[in-house]
């Protein structure tokens, strides 16, 4: 079984070599203690097994020094290495090696007793508990070499017998052969069944994973539909309020003016008529200039929503740009208390959309003046390696750090409970442009503390472009 996707495969790979790993540490610590009944089986046949079994051969003092010293010998490293290092591939390969010769030297304390050999095929099975049929055949060349060696130099410790039997070492070898050969077309099913256990998990995971990312998507979309209808609602109420207050104020106007005139004294307070006139006009056209920024607003934010919001570049003397805007707004910032302070570098020439940058000072600067407290307000420029750097910084009551994801958001308002009017679009549009520009708005702020908003905006950012396409 195999699947087409490569994450599939590669993570099925992660949980074959896993498993893998844990069968090969449990079989480790199996051996650890197999091997150490086995010494104390040793010295057990030392004692009691091999005075019967070597018969006028039998030397007692060789015997249980073979079981204690040969046994340690043999089995202390596979059994360290098991407790230390287990799931390691030479740690197999000892644990293999071990098991042999101790048969080897359990067949010897044994008089070489056939009953004896059959440890070698009960280790052999154990040894297969490894799945991985190197270890065998690690163990295997070891008791075929020590028959062939033990069968022609003393065959009395591997056969029981005195006599030598050249080939029969041979036979022995085609037993384990024989037993090897099932232990590993076991071992390669296993491995296969393993295989596919780690497949159907890994897709079973993938497919878990997709549905959870699918999930995650379809909460978004729905947050992001929440924040849209939010956004609508927050739009409506704030539009309907903004709307309200000059309408409110310009039908005033017009009562007053339809009141004075169709008064009795009328023709005859005609400087007093013509005073008021005069006051109406300047309240009227106050208002109407707030109504078309609003409409303003809400046009850009339209554009911006659609992507095209239309970026007109020409040549702008930004030190002249930024005092008429400044000397415009030089009178609102006197009325609320709050000292215009400049610091501006002359003579820089930039090439953006003038009127849109104009609305982004604009907006800045009259929400230092609305939000600055009546403290003053500091307006820097310059412009280093092409870039400009317009800064305006107020003293007022400032942004609370958690609202500061806030503030680009369209209608967002977070001083709304106050008097101070506006949409909540200023500083979203005002973004957009900058971005439109290949600039930066950033802010600084803290609650009480003031606010220092500032942009960074190449002189020339449309040629940036096409010299970067061209
Ligand atoms: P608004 O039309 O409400 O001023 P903006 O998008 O320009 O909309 O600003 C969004 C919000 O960010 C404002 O409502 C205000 O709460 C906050 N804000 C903007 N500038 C400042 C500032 N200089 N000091 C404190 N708060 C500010």
């Amino acid at each position: 079984m195999s699947f087409p996707n490569v994450s599939i495969n590669r993570l099925a790979e992660k949980f074959f070599r896993e498993h893998e790993n844990v069968i090969h540490r449990r079989t480790d610590r199996t051996f650890a203690v197999l091997m150490i009944l086995q010494y104390l089986a040793g010295i057990l046949a030392a004692i009691f097994v091999s005075p019967n079994t070597w018969g006028s051969h039998f030397d007692g003092e060789l015997q249980i020094r073979a079981a204690i010293f040969l046994g340690a010998i043999i089995l202390a490293p596979p059994v360290t290495l098991a407790i230390f290092f287990p799931g390691r591939r030479i740690t197999r390969h000892f644990v293999a090696i071990g098991q042999a010769l101790d048969s080897a030297l359990l067949i010897h304390l044994c008089g070489g007793r056939i009953e004896t050999h059959f440890h070698i095929f009960g280790s052999l099975a154990f040894l297969g508990f490894y799945r991985d049929w190197r270890v065998l055949v690690s163990a295997s060349v070891v008791i075929v070499f020590d028959h062939y060696y033990r069968g022609t130099h003393w065959p009395l410790s591997v056969y029981g017998v005195a006599i030598e039997q050249p080939f029969r070492w041979l036979e022995h070898a085609g037993w384990i052969l024989f037993e090897d050969v099932f232990i590993i077309l076991a071992t390669n099913q296993s491995r296969r069944e393993m295989r596919e256990i780690a497949l159907r998990r890994a897709y079973v995971e993938q497919v878990a994973v997709e549905r959870g990312r699918d999930i995650h998507a379809l909460e978004e979309a729905k947050r992001q539909l929440n924040d849209a209808l939010e956004s609508k609602d927050a739009f409506m109420s704030i539009c309907g309020h903004e709307l309200k207050t000059p309408l409110t104020s310009l039908n005033l106007q017009a009562q007053i003016a339809k009141r004075a005139l169709a008064s009795e004294n009328a023709e005859r307070e005609t400087e007093k008529i013509q005073n008021l006139s005069r006051k109406l006009i300047e309240q009227t056209e106050s208002q109407v200039k707030r109504l078309l920024r609003l409409v303003q607003d809400l046009l850009d934010h339209s554009r911006i929503q659609m992507g095209k919001l239309p970026i007109t570049p020409e040549t702008v003397e930004v030190a002249a740009l930024l005092r008429e805007v400044i000397e415009r707004y030089r009178e609102q910032a006197e009325t609320s208390g709050s000292k215009l302070l400049l610091r501006i570098q002359e003579g820089i020439v930039a090439h953006w959309d003038r009127f849109r940058i104009e609305q982004v000072i604009t907006n800045l600067l009259s929400n230092a003046i609305k939000y600055g407290d009546g403290k003053e307000i500091e307006i820097t420029f310059s412009a280093e390696n092409d870039v400009a750097r317009i800064s305006i910084r107020d003293h007022g009551i400032g942004i609370a750090t958690p609202d500061h994801g806030k503030i680009f958001r369209q209608f967002e308002r977070l001083h709304h409970h106050t008097h101070i009017a506006g949409l909540g679009l200023g500083l979203y549009i005002s973004r957009s442009i900058v971005e439109r520009h290949r600039g930066q708005l950033r802010f600084e702020s803290e609650k009480g503390n003031g606010a220092l908003f500032w942009i960074e905006i190449p002189l020339r950012p449309y040629e940036m472009l096409t010299e970067k396409i061209s």
